[in-house]
């Protein structure tokens, strides 16, 4: 017997189909003899990741070695096959801006040097632009604080709603069962011998060999509050102006302290996304108005442009943001070792949603 190829079949349940939840299905889904059911409260894209920007910082983020980059490049990786892919199997569009990322700088520091030799030796490209290669290659950009620019041609930005539906459809394609408007309401286990059975919904109960618990923010009450998440609350908006932003063709993601501008095409950009913590220590967290406006007029700023445009429509969700741990929680439940847990991405679900699924396909079929 080799890996991916089960004697009997195994029964896998998957809670939440966000973008992590959707993201291991598909992958579960081209392994031989597992039957995956995978249920929601809602359906896909609901939760945070209907409200996510996806945009896709690998190459430029900091993070260079140990875990955090490790995911990161596996990511990146399964990305370059995983949409051409997902696109053949079920003709759905999914947006897939691959013009790159453009991080606007206002600092003179070297950390940035530091990065492009790190990613150089990686196998990867990095560019540092003065200003004057910014304003030639991006007229729309224009601050005086601004000092240049990193460019990172091999980051892109995905519409998170598009690839959910996906990978979902993907899934159901390759013959898993999706049950939708179901709620799970706990685990249940009998014996001590660290195996659980099977799960409580609303739709009556469901038996498994194993369950993943992909539930962003709901995570917490499957986990019996052993895993702590707290909401990160997001909100952004979309544009619409009477002209592209841009004089070209050239139409990377342009971010800056913070604030992404996302360009979707026919004068559209998505703006955001702001970052609220609940007041108080595990409270809950409601949007502010005034963050919003704070992150539109960042954007101007930056892209002074975007003041002709008109607001289209606002949206908000939340961040699940593990407590007192790194996000995100890949790991087995510690109390039943045919629990998994993927769960806790904070700021980089989508991002990281590949490499999430890769790990959790392995722990399964090893
Ligand atoms: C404004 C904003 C911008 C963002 N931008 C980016 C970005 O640019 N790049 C990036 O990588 N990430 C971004 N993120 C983060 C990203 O959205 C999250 O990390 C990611 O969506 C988490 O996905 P998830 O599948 O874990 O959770 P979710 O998308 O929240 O999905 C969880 C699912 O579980 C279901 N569920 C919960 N409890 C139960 C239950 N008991 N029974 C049945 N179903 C249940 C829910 O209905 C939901 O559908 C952003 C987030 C926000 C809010």
């Amino acid at each position: 017997m080799f890996p991916g190829v089960f004697k009997f079949m195994m029964r896998i349940l998957i809670i939440g189909a966000g973008v992590i939840g959707a993201s291991i299905a598909y992958e579960l889904s081209r392994v031989k003899n597992l039957q995956v059911t995978l249920i929601d409260s809602h359906g896909a894209t609901e939760g945070a990741t209907c409200a996510a920007l996806g945009v896709l910082m690998g190459v430029i983020s900091h993070k260079t070695k140990g875990r955090a980059w490790k995911l990161r490049q596996s990511s990146l990786e399964r990305y370059r096959t995983l949409i051409p892919e997902l696109r053949s199997l079920t003709n759905l569009p999914i947006a897939h801006n691959q013009q790159g990322i453009l991080m606007l700088r206002t600092d003179t520091e070297d950390r940035w040097e530091k990065l492009v030799t790190i990613r150089q030796s990686q196998g990867f490209s990095l560019e540092l632009w003065d200003r004057e290669k910014l304003y030639r290659f991006c007229p729309e950009v224009d601050n005086p604080r601004l000092t240049g620019a990193v460019y990172s041609p091999q980051d892109t930005q995905i519409h998170p709603g598009q690839l959910t539906a996906a990978l979902v459809a993907g899934a159901v394609k390759n013959g898993i069962d999706c049950r939708f408007g179901v709620t799970v309401e706990n685990i249940i286990a009998s014996g001590d011998n660290r195996r659980a059975e099977a799960i409580l919904t609303s739709d009556g109960i469901y038996q498994f060999d194993r369950l993943v618990i992909s539930a962003g923010l709901g995570s917490t009450a499957l986990s019996d509050n052993s895993i702590e998440l707290r909401p990160v609350l997001g909100q952004a908006l979309e544009m619409k102006l009477p002209s592209p932003l841009e004089t070209g063709s050239f139409a990377p993601v342009i971010t800056g302290e913070d604030v992404h501008i996302v360009p979707l095409g026919d004068c559209r950009y998505w703006v955001g996304a702001t970052v609220e913590f609940p007041d108080f220590d595990a409270g809950e967290v409601h949007p502010e108005t005034g963050l919003l406006e704070g992150v539109r007029q960042k954007a101007i700023d930056w892209c002074p442009g975007l003041a002709l445009g008109t607001i289209e429509r606002t949206w908000w969700g939340k961040r699940p943001r593990p407590h007192d741990r790194p996000a995100p929680v890949i790991e087995t439940h510690p109390d039943y070792d045919n629990i998994l847990f993927a769960t806790g991405h904070y700021r980089n679900g989508v991002l990281l949603a590949p490499a999430t699924a890769s790990i959790i396909k392995d722990m399964i079929i090893c």
